[in-house]
């Protein structure tokens, strides 16, 4: 899908504007999304506050009032969300990959439309009830409050959509802090969300946030006394961070998500999920394949099916070039090298352009063929250059995908029709995730079943998030009645 120049110009204009910036008929949109940024004071109203404080308070009184005002106001207020959220679905991704200036905007329209149709809501809290020789027991889920949630620039607006529908979902209202380098994306999600609500009768401020978010900020955010739990995702720095708080921490982490491709598979049916899964979003989301591990005797048709279906498998003296270019720092073998950050989120035509070839932008992904021990393979690069490693057998590409996953217990996967290998690796990897036979994505519900989160919470062990992990358990006992059969 693309976008005209007339449309791109309408939606930073619109932006600007918001910013208090005259829109720029001169300015294109591709040397916006060239600066990185977009530039000026975000204004205040809608959800938006200048302070900790402020954000929290507004988000303290609107949950009391949205507390009291039942379920079916509940509902419909998510649905409106939905509804609002597929609506500005482009117009977030446009400004996402603008300010960011990360991932592709056509991926980032799917990831949108993505959590607005499949984050679920209100339905999750279904009551529990037991009956017996001792009467009923009905265990009902209640909200916590306020949920603090801190958010990535990788996915700007898809996790505050996911986190927004799960949170307010459980009745409770977010205060987010979100990436400075989204701030003015994320801010105008969060107004619209906001206008959404109220729109449909519900509170004013069921979503906040400060205007200038900074690491002072989220340090406010996750000491402050009136927030009961938080949500946070994003790096090791993060997550860390969280845990030192003495909440209730939900906290998404980093992933190196492996996938081993062994003799049994469908080859040009693994090389063509590998190839959209590694590319999806330039490799910025966190689940997407970052490594291949491939039984020997298959990799020689894997690399020859990825080049055939779109790939650019690099050459030996072209990937020399590329390591200089996409690390600061390779490191030791068998460890994360430090990625130039200048290059993540990019796309593979433009990493290629730093090493002299030209390839246009319907090529999604750069291969390169590596041995074991070589930095891409145990590196989280959020780019799309892909390492394809080979091992003797399963049992070997099994036992590298642990070490390489660095026990984030996050996402991996296989492609085998052999159940046992397939049963074998899941188990050995013990994630959250684990798909067979498909793109990573797939696991988050795009292409395979299941419900989507943006927000997966390995490091506490709450998995892909959703209402009910933003709600408290409560339970009635009525001893020796109401069992009516
Ligand atoms: P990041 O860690 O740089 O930033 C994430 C958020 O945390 C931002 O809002 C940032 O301002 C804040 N932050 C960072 N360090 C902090 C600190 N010391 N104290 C307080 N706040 C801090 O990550 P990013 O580059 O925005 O996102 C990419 C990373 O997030 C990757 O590692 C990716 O795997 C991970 N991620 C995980 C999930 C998941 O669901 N598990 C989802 C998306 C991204």
């Amino acid at each position: 899908m693309t976008l005209t120049d007339v449309d791109v110009q309408g939606i930073i204009a619109r932006v600007q504007e918001r910013l208090g910036q005259a829109p720029s008929a001169a300015m294109p949109a591709r040397s916006l999304a060239a600066q990185g940024n977009v530039a000026g004071e975000i204004s205040l109203g809608e959800g938006i506050y200048r302070t900790v404080d402020d954000a929290v308070a507004a988000a303290r009184r609107a949950q009391q009032v949205y507390a009291e005002m039942g379920l079916d106001t509940r509902r419909t207020i998510v649905e409106a969300i939905r509804s609002a959220m597929l609506r500005e679905a482009e117009n977030l991704a446009m400004l996402a990959v603008t300010e960011t200036g990360l991932g592709r905007y056509e991926d980032k329209i799917l990831k949108n439309l993505l959590v607005a149709n499949k984050t679920p809501g209100p339905e999750d809290l279904e009551p529990v009830a037991v009956t017996g020789d001792d009467g009923m027991t009905v265990t009902e889920w209640a909200p916590m409050g306020i949920v603090g949630s801190i958010t990535p620039t990788t996915n700007p607006t898809s996790t505050i959509i996911n986190n927004t529908i799960a949170i307010l979902s459980a009745g409770n209202s977010a205060v987010f802090n979100v990436h400075p380098s989204a701030k003015a994306t994320s801010a105008e999600n969060i107004r619209m969300i906001n206008r959404a609500i109220v729109g449909v009768g519900g509170p004013h401020d069921l979503v906040t946030a400060v205007n200038v978010p900074t690491l002072g900020t989220a340090k406010e955010v996750m000491e402050h006394p009136d927030i009961r739990v938080l949500l946070v995702t994003g790096g090791p720095g993060v997550v860390a961070e969280a845990l030192k708080t003495d909440k209730r921490a939900v906290a998404a982490g980093p992933g190196n998500p492996p996938v081993v491709v062994d003799e049994t598979a469908d080859i040009d049916r693994a090389a063509a999920a590998i190839i959209a899964g590694a590319s999806f979003d330039n490799n910025v989301i966190c689940v997407d394949e970052k490594e291949a591990i491939v039984v020997d005797s298959v990799a020689d048709r894997l690399l020859r099916s990825m080049a055939d279906q779109g790939a650019y498998v690099l050459k030996e003296h072209e990937l020399k070039r590329l390591e200089r270019v996409i690390f600061r720092e390779m490191g030791p073998p068998n460890k994360p090298g430090k990625i130039n950050g200048a290059f993540i989120g990019k796309n593979a035509s433009v990493i290629l352009n730093e090493i002299g070839v030209q390839v246009g932008d319907d090529v999604r992904l750069i291969v390169a063929d590596v041995p074991n021990e070589h930095n891409l393979v145990w590196t989280e690069q959020m780019m799309p250059v892909f390492p394809v490693t080979r091992v003797p057998n399963i049992d070997v590409a099994i036992a590298l995908a642990v070490k390489a996953e660095h026990g984030f217990r996050h996402t991996a996967g296989i492609h085998s029709t052999n159940v046992d290998s397939i049963t074998r690796m899941a188990r050995a990897m013990n994630c959250s995730i684990f798909v067979a036979n498909g793109s990573f994505v797939s696991g988050l519900g795009h292409g395979g079943e299941g419900y989507s989160s943006f927000s997966i919470a390995s490091p506490t062990g709450d998995g892909l998030t959703r209402p009910r992990t933003f709600s408290r358990p409560r339970r009635v006992s009525v001893v020796g009645a109401l069992r009516i059969v």
